[in-house]
């Protein structure tokens, strides 16, 4: 399967030709560090580009000021990582071994400098990503989770960062390493907790780690994009791409995680361009870099919340934060969002034993125990394949009488072949039982009424979607199901014309359509 760039143990370095030391030179500054000088600390906003001309810097364990990686950066080598694209925050500590002379260039000047000089942009942006792909590989971040098992909020920042592509640590509660970390950060042996740099995160969410990383965007109100896209999923990225080539200042808003539905499936085959498959979120994560390379920027976790179409013809979106921007287009790509089933209990055991998505995360709880899963669509049947690798048994449970009108039937065939995924038609969950954690679950024959107990605590729910919608707050209109009307309906449609309503929002909305489902 393809990843998310190169594999830099096994990379051939190329350096970069004279020509792009000398443009570096002449858009940045010679710096001279002493030895022992920090260049970076986890947290420190990436704002230069810095390239080694003499000396050393290495990579330093935050918890014990030792070095961290055997290799270092010397000369013709450059300090960086991928968040320097977005503007975002250093993840590691850098640190000068020796006296070091280097050439720093002001991250917006470098951005105009790799867009002018393709050749250079790709000799930097292949390294940056095999850098951040080593650390996703080796697990190996100032990002470090305490009891992501055993702690609801801890567990939410692993899922952010998880299908975000950010690099963590996890280290179990009791283990040496969790115990030395708790030492070093003054924190209560057996204490959960999320730890960035060497600052322990007192109040762990989504939104302060990304803070942390400098993912969230510090907007002024009112500023102004050409164009916002609403939605990090795989419309809202490649409106991102596209976007940006086209030179215009774009703005992607994502809610949850870039990658949105897909970045949840893991393996995509049907993607032109990927033979031999890759998993969602490395194929969008693959869309987010190169939208960035074109300079669109991504704000997230941000979700909008209300549109409003202003006088002189400008959108202003309201953030959930209550800040507000101003675009002169609105790309809407907010996709769908899961249904939920009409079943007792069911919120106490979001995030506790059901889940919406099957990743590598929510596999590792159902290792060695059986996990449900209920749908018959596309996504079920992927999440069966997937989790049959990790879970004793998979039961898939769908209400209809077969699999044939929902799912693709190369993906049908392989779930019957499975010799560990049993498949049960004409039935539904009837009921959930368990304390803090979901422990087991009833399944019901619709036709028959006979219930059957299923211990386990992991049930997926992949019952289909609904179109999140409610946002644009009455700009467009939108059928019974909520999904906006686009081309010649859209002229007929029920509400009566308005100043506030704008039907040339209908020609991105319809720019904005993703590939089908799978
Ligand atoms: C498990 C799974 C496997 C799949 N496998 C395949 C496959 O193999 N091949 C295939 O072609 N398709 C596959 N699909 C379908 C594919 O993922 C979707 O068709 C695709 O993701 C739709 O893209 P989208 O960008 O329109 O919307 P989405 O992917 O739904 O993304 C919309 C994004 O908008 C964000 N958002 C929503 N409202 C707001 C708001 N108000 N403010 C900010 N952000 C907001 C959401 O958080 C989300 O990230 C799969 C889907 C799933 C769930």
């Amino acid at each position: 399967m393809e990843s998310i760039g190169g594999d830099l143990r096994q990379m051939q370095r190329t350096p970069l030709a004279a020509s792009h030391v000398e443009a570096l030179r002449a858009a940045g500054s010679v710096a001279n560090y002493p030895a022992g000088t920090f260049l970076a600390r986890p947290g420190d906003p990436v704002d230069r580009f810095t390239y080694v001309e003499d000396g050393e810097i290495e990579v330093v364990n935050p918890y014990t000021n030792e070095r961290h990686l055997a290799s270092t950066l010397g000369p013709t080598q450059f300090m960086g990582e991928i968040a320097f694209l977005n503007g975002g925050a250093w993840s590691m500590a850098m640190r000068t071994v020796r006296d070091t002379r280097v050439i720093e260039v002001p991250r917006h000047a470098m951005l105009t400098l790799m867009s002018q000089t393709p050749e250079m942009s790709d000799i930097i942006i292949t390294v940056f990503s095999a850098r951040r792909r080593r650390q996703l590989d080796d697990s190996d971040s100032s990002l470090l989770l305490i009891g992501e098992d055993q702690d609801r909020s801890v567990r939410r920042v692993a899922e952010f960062a998880s299908r975000n592509r950010i690099p963590y640590t996890s280290l179990a509660i009791g283990s040496p390493e969790a115990e030395a970390t708790a030492h070093s950060c003054s924190i209560a042996a057996g204490t959960p907790a999320v730890i960035f740099g060497r600052s322990v995160v007192t109040d762990p969410t989504p939104d302060t780690v990304a803070r942390l990383l400098g993912l969230n965007l510090d907007f002024q109100n009112d500023e102004v994009f050409d164009v916002l896209i609403v939605g990090g999923g795989p419309a809202g990225v490649a409106a991102g791409v596209y976007a940006g080539a086209e030179g215009l200042c774009a703005l992607v808003v994502e809610d949850v995680a870039i990658g949105g539905q897909a970045g949840t499936s893991s393996r995509i085959e049907n993607y032109m361009g990927f033979p031999t498959g890759i998993s969602g979120a490395d194929l969008i994560f693959r869309g987010e870099v190169q939208a960035m390379k074109f300079g669109t920027r991504f704000a997230l976790p941000r979700r909008v919340v209300r549109l409003q179409k202003l006088d002189d013809e400008n959108f202003c979106a309201s953030f959930d934060t209550g800040q507000h921007i101003r675009a002169k287009a609105v790309v809407v790509a907010t996709g769908v969002q899961y249904r939920r089933l009409a079943v007792d209990q069911l919120a106490k055991f979001e995030g506790a034993g059901i889940y919406y998505a099957a990743t590598d995360i929510e596999a590792r709880y159902c290792r060695k125990t059986p996990a449900v899963i209920i749908g018959g669509g596309n996504s079920a049947g992927q999440a069966a394949m997937f989790l049959s690798r990790y879970a004793s048994c998979v039961h898939l449970v769908v209400r209809g009488g077969s699999l044939a009108a929902s799912m693709s039937s190369y993906l049908s065939s392989r779930l019957k072949a499975h010799p560990r995924i049993a498949i049960q038609y004409g039935a539904e969950l009837a009921d959930l039982s368990g304390d803090d954690h979901l422990k087991s679950l009833t399944i019901r024959d619709a036709r028959t009424g006979a219930t059957r107990i299923v211990d386990t605590g992991a049930l997926f729910i992949m019952v289909g979607a609904s179109p999140n919608t409610e946002w644009l707050s009455g700009l467009v209109d939108l059928d019974s199901k909520g999904f906006v009307i686009t081309g010649s309906g859209a002229d007929s449609a029920a509400s009566p014309p308005s100043p506030r309503r704008c039907p040339e929002f209908l020609r991105w909305v319809t720019c904005a359509l993703a590939p089908s489902n799978g």
